[in-house]
């Protein structure tokens, strides 16, 4: 058994659509990156990529590289899961956090872990969501934030 961790904040800015967990959720403001911003995917692509002691997601997908500008992070998931699968490991669970004052993310979940389990090849899912009680960065509304674990074999 290996585990992984990982971790992701975007910045909230106008102008942009808001996606996580590959879900469009309305909202005023959306997540400022060169990919899509999709806080989420990024922290469990980050979980699975520890895990499997690959390295990064900055070091496989570059945000210099115009390839990768604007691209749907469950597309980088699906891709990182190849590697993985290919390393030898199977995916046994994610658990993971969304940190964010507003919006309310949870009538989008299952449309979320739905997402992610499409990508991850695993119906072992999870997904939560938190607020800082307004403190910090995700308490002002500045950015969100999310955290994952990954169980590889
Ligand atoms: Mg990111």
């Amino acid at each position: 058994m290996r585990i992984g961790q990982g971790y992701d904040a975007h910045r909230l800015v106008p102008g942009r659509p808001l996606v996580l967990g590959g879900v469009t959720v309305p909202f005023e403001r959306g997540l400022l990156g060169h990919s899509d911003a999709d806080a989420l995917t990024h922290a469990v692509i980050d979980a699975v990529l520890g895990a499997a002691g690959l390295g990064d997601i900055g070091a496989l997908f570059p945000d210099h590289d115009p390839k990768y500008r604007g691209v749907s992070s469950l597309a980088l998931l699906k891709e990182v899961v190849s590697l993985v699968k290919a390393n030898g490991f199977t995916l046994i669970n994610v658990d993971a956090a969304v940190i964010a004052q507003k919006p309310a993310f949870s009538p989008f979940r299952e449309e979320m872990r739905r997402n992610l389990a499409a990508c991850l090849g695993t119906d072992a899912v999870n997904i939560k969501f938190t607020t800082e009680e307004g403190m910090g960065f995700t308490g002002s509304g500045d950015g969100i934030a999310a955290t994952a674990v990954c169980l590889l074999e």
